[in-house]
């Protein structure tokens, strides 16, 4: 019987959620980006959870002091609700019964976590501040399970279990009861895999580097139809290579005055394109040095 499960799986993770609790089909299964689900969880606004989960803890009394059946429908919808903000949330919806009967203690959603990851980003994972070995830097800030900076995350051991995930592969599976759980579960794998973070230069929110360290960009999830800020970089990248670029200046200058004999009728559509064949292969020649921009410029002007 479970209720939650998560994995990773090479650049991905996956959620699986089963509110009935039955083993088989899980009612959610969603993937996301490598380390998605934590970096969203710590630009969540706690405080404007507060006032559900309030309502969710008053309800929740009504049942149990009163035994007023209505405020348990009425809890179910609220955690229904909120599951819609963040994926971590929705282990509160399946988990719900035995788990809110110590909502007043254990507040599951505070920012305690947020500010305790974004320590652990500071000292341990960011790329820019704390280096590219996760491994030494982790192994520098704990005492066995206890970090020595106070405001730093706790580890604690956390439900892992192996199995069959995807056809033909294994992997260790976290079978959540805390949403702490799958936050410690995000650090600790980042540690492990030796993957850093940095804030991307483009929206300035944390991404992690499961491609190239210098990866300055990210490729955080954007509304379809729209650039990921990745795509819109390495335009402007470019752009601005080539705006600088004295070869690439003479050549587009040659070409559009060439391009524009065409509608004079000076030259054939068949003798531009076989020029501008020719062209792009001597500005690789002056690209690679192989020739001078002076020898280049030279060849530009011949008819
Ligand atoms: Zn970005």
């Amino acid at each position: 019987m479970w209720y939650a499960k998560m994995y990773f799986s090479e650049k991905k993770e996956v959620f699986q959620f089963d509110s009935y609790g039955v083993q088989g089909v899980p009612s959610t299964y969603k993937e996301l980006p490598f380390l998605e689900s934590l970096l969203s969880f710590m630009e969540m606004d706690c405080d404007e959870l507060t006032p559900s989960l309030r309502r969710i803890a008053e309800s929740w009394e009504r049942l149990f002091q009163d035994g007023d059946r209505e405020a348990g429908t009425a809890t179910m919808v609220e955690l229904g609700q909120l599951k819609s903000w963040h994926i971590y949330l929705e282990l509160l919806y399946v988990r719900w019964y035995d788990r809110f009967s110590r909502i007043g203690a254990d507040i599951p959603v505070s920012p305690l976590y947020q500010r305790q990851v974004q320590r652990f980003f500071d000292l341990v994972l960011d790329v820019d501040q704390a280096g590219r070995d996760p491994q030494k830097q982790a192994a520098a800030h704990y005492l066995y399970d206890a970090p020595k900076d106070p405001e730093l995350f706790v580890f604690h051991p956390i439900p892992l279990s192996f199995e069959p995930v995807e056809l033909g592969r294994c992997s260790s599976v976290l079978y959540p009861l805390h949403i702490s759980d799958m936050i410690d579960y995000s650090l600790r794998s980042c540690v492990e895999r030796g993957i850093t973070v940095r804030r991307c230069k483009n929206c300035g929110r944390w991404f992690p580097q499961t491609g190239r360290v210098s990866a300055e960009y990210c490729e955080r999830p954007v509304a379809s139809g729209q650039q990921t800020c990745r795509e819109a970089g390495a335009f402007q990248q470019w752009t601005k290579k080539q705006s600088d670029d004295p070869v690439f200046k003479a050549y587009r200058k040659e070409y559009k005055k060439r391009f524009a004999w065409i509608k004079a009728g000076r030259i054939t559509d068949e003798q531009f394109y076989a020029w501008s064949e020719q062209a792009r292969e001597m500005k690789k020649k002056c690209d690679r040095e192989v020739i001078t921009l002076d020898e280049f410029k030279d060849w530009l002007g011949k008819p």
